[in-house]
């Protein structure tokens, strides 16, 4: 198999507490040495000089549509959004037509990644039937076929006592569950963060209390079962308190945060723009203040993107209408250096850290890290490049993203998956 050599980056590995200037090798799809002055005739070779070389980024909460809402995205064109953001590996939650709710669906995603997919892609199976709530999925074959976690994502498994077995059923796989933290009665509905703005705006408001409750009540399942559980996009101070008195007593609890979610507030519903409706909603901002207080303390464990690409016609809908999501996949490093690395909020090993090992310790997969014997999975990006986000250029199948025509500090100069390059940035990382 073929090499390839990384030349003069600042490599950086949070695993191995690494931060130095240097040269990183792969052979045979995998780290082999990191040193100083290597080279070789003939080996391709990567300048990375004023780089930032760090392990190839995970995100575990993605909707790749695919089977069945092709026209939205399919696993081959998430795939290299995915590349294009700097992502080397992305979870894939099963909402798909039909649910990923048993091997074979769990098996037709990862034998289409392997033909098609230009990252690791790992599929999260169903808790429950259909995700209807009502009995347990197929979650020991899922797992046998290759899914590193479940969850009914898009909606919360109601039931406390089908959670309490889905918890139970999940110790010997070792997998997290992972929740979508949101009781239905009492979100009753709505479609925006309910506060001022909902007030102002005549929306109907998704109450905190909503996310806060079913926190409380997952948490209180997991010190119970001895279970992992991992709370998806996390967007409430209440429920970022909740996780961090969890963790205080040793519960196993994880949670995850979107760039969305810790850069805008409820406030960006304004102009009544689809692009800024998801679920959880954008909230206020002594939330957001919440949120980057747990991710510079260390109660949130990562960042996501819950990438959630929507059809044009379906976005354009009236707000109440419009399905909630949008994209993310190309603009969350870029938006996390923005927000948290250039204003001193988070350092970067710490930044570096919510992006790689810690959501592959979530999923259990020995990745995220640069150590000598494992995946050569990289990431190569500038801290200070300069770019306005494009949509338009998106490698996405969908546009629904209300980072269009943002300025970012940050940007993923090219993506290296088990020692090939996947994505490559033309200003930052020419060829040859
Ligand atoms: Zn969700
Ligand atoms: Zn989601």
């Amino acid at each position: 198999m073929s090499s390839l050599l990384i030349k003069n980056g600042r490599i950086i590995d949070p695993a191995s507490s690494l931060d130095q200037v240097g040269d990183l090798l792969i052979e045979d799809g995998q780290v082999s040495r990191i040193g100083r002055g290597m080279g070789a005739p003939g080996l391709e070779t990567i300048d990375a000089t004023g780089l930032i070389v760090a392990p190839g980024l995970i995100d575990i909460h993605v909707h790749l549509r695919e089977p069945g809402r092709e026209d939205e995205e399919t696993i081959e064109t998430g795939s290299q959004a995915a590349a294009a953001g700097g992502f080397t590996t992305i979870c894939c939650m099963p909402n798909t037509d039909p649910i990923n709710d048993s091997p074979t669906v769990t098996t037709y995603v990862v034998k289409e990644a392997e033909k098609r997919a230009v990252t690791r892609v790992f599929p999260i199976g169903a808790i429950t039937l259909g995700s209807a709530g009502e009995r347990l999925a197929e979650i020991g074959e899922m797992v046998e076929a290759g899914a590193v976690g479940i969850s009914d994502d898009g909606k919360p498994v109601m039931d406390g006592q089908l959670m309490r077995r889905a918890m139970e059923y999940s110790l010997p796989f070792k997998i997290p569950v992972i929740e979508h933290c949101e009781d239905l009665n009492l979100a009753a509905h709505g479609s925006m963060n309910e506060g001022y703005y909902s007030t102002i705006l005549g929306l109907k408001g998704i109450s905190r209390t909503a996310e806060d409750t079913m926190a409380s009540r997952d948490i209180i399942l997991a010190e119970l079962t001895g279970a992992h559980i991992h709370i998806a996009h996390l967007s409430t101070r209440g429920a970022l308190d909740l996780v961090r008195a969890a963790k205080q007593r040793r519960i196993h609890v994880t949670c995850e945060v979107t760039p969305h979610h810790f850069t805008l507030t409820d406030a960006a519903c304004c102009d009544y723009d689809t692009n800024t409706k998801m679920n959880p909603p954008l909230r206020t901002d002594d939330d957001v203040q919440a949120l980057l207080e747990g991710i510079a303390d260390g109660t949130i464990d990562c960042i996501a993107t819950d990438h959630a690409p929507h059809n044009l016609n379906e976005k354009m809908l009236e707000f109440d209408h419009a399905p909630f999501g949008i994209t993310g996949l190309e603009t969350a490093l870029s938006l996390a250096l923005t927000g948290l690395y250039h204003t001193g909020k988070l350092d970067l090993k710490r930044l570096v850290e919510l992006f790689t090992v810690n959501p592959a310790r979530i999923i259990n997969r020995p990745l995220g890290t640069l150590r000598v014997g494992t995946a050569g999975d990289v990431t190569l990006f500038s801290l200070d490049s300069q770019w306005v986000y494009d949509v338009n250029q998106t490698k996405s199948r969908s546009r629904n993203c209300p980072f269009h025509g943002m300025n970012l500090k940050g940007r993923v100069a090219g993506t290296i998956v088990a020692g090939r390059i996947v994505y490559r940035n033309a200003v930052l990382l020419p060829v040859g």
